[in-house]
């Protein structure tokens, strides 16, 4: 039985593991897929203090990880299928095996949308992406499409357009991101801009992705040939092992103050699954730490 079962391995997760840690507790930290989450599909990040000049997404994990390995925490690299929360005592299973606990930390994170058009999920991986830094060298060379008009966009553009010509599709005819980058991005020369563009359907033919898109002003429609498309437009929280069981906003985020106490007893909530008004990973890192420590208060109190 432990004491916190981690759920989530990115910021939030990993600086839950490392107070928890330090508080004593005996603790599991359960990751599917990838130390640092989204993090780590990040190329740069600018905006962490105690880096001037900024950061590799993925180093600065790698950091995050070796600092728990100091502490002899290890992540436990399995995808959790199943979670009773419920109860005093909390159960997760994988396909490895059931684990129980007294407390949990949800740190689940949140998952690049869907555009949820025709030819998506078919050309899912073989053309169509959603994490520009782990796929983009792929295209070197090539011209590409990136939907979206938000800092991951502006992000996913200005890093393509390292290697390749880039076409920034966005359904209206300004950024939703407003930043120095976003600047960057539109002044680049391998930058293209397609403003008041739908994309509604993509098919993939002999020289590549043929996207289909359409004026939000006026309905016309055109295709536009690419060999990939970066989809950057929003992301959902990874709510659905919990969603029966905890108090949800309406777009799936779980409810929870700056405590990160949720609707259940023993359960906690930390990172971009928690609904909040800035989801980055100085708040998820401050989450984490939050939690950790009204874990241990729980424990002591119960
Ligand atoms: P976002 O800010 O929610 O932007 C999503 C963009 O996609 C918007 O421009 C939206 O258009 C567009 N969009 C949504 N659904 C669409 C659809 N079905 N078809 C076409 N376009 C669609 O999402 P994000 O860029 O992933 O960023 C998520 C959060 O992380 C934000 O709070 C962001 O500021 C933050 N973030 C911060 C940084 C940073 O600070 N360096 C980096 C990355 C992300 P409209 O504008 O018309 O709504």
């Amino acid at each position: 039985m432990y004491d916190v079962m981690i759920v989530g391995g990115g910021p939030a997760g990993m600086t839950a593991a490392l107070y928890a840690a330090r508080a004593g507790m005996k603790l599991l930290l359960l990751e599917g897929e990838l130390i640092g989450g989204q993090a780590s599909t990040t190329n740069r990040i600018e905006n962490f203090p105690g880096f001037p000049g900024g950061t590799g997404g993925p180093e600065l994990m790698m950091q995050f990880d070796a600092q728990l390995g100091q502490m002899d925490v290890y992540p436990q690299y399995e995808q959790v299928r199943e979670l009773s929360l419920l109860g005093d005592v909390k159960k997760a299973v994988t396909k490895a095996g059931s684990y129980e606990a007294r407390t949990v930390i949800l740190a689940m994170g949140a998952a690049r949308r869907r555009l949820g058009i025709p030819g998506e999920e078919q050309l899912n991986g073989r053309g169509i992406s959603y994490c520009a830094t782990c796929d983009g060298a792929l295209y070197a060379g090539k011209r590409v499409a990136v939907v979206g008009g938000g800092h991951s966009a502006v992000e996913d553009t200005l890093y393509l357009a390292q290697r390749s010509d880039v076409l920034l599709i966005h359904r209206r005819d300004q950024l939703r991101a407003v930043s120095e980058d976003a600047q960057v991005a539109l002044s680049h020369p391998r930058v293209q801009t397609a403003w008041n563009e739908q994309v509604i359907s993509v098919d993939k033919n002999a020289d590549g992705l043929l996207l289909t898109l359409q004026n939000s002003l006026d309905g016309a429609k055109h295709t536009e040939l690419v060999s990939a498309l970066f989809v950057a437009v929003g992301t959902d929280p990874k709510s659905d092992l919990i969603k029966d069981q905890v108090a949800l906003t309406k777009d799936g985020y779980v409810q929870a103050n700056e405590d990160t106490i949720t609707s259940v007893p023993g359960v906690f909530v930390a990172g971009d699954l928690r609904a909040k008004p800035l989801k980055q990973v100085v708040t998820a890192v401050a989450d984490g730490a939050v939690a950790a420590t009204m874990t241990a208060r729980y424990i002591i109190g119960g």
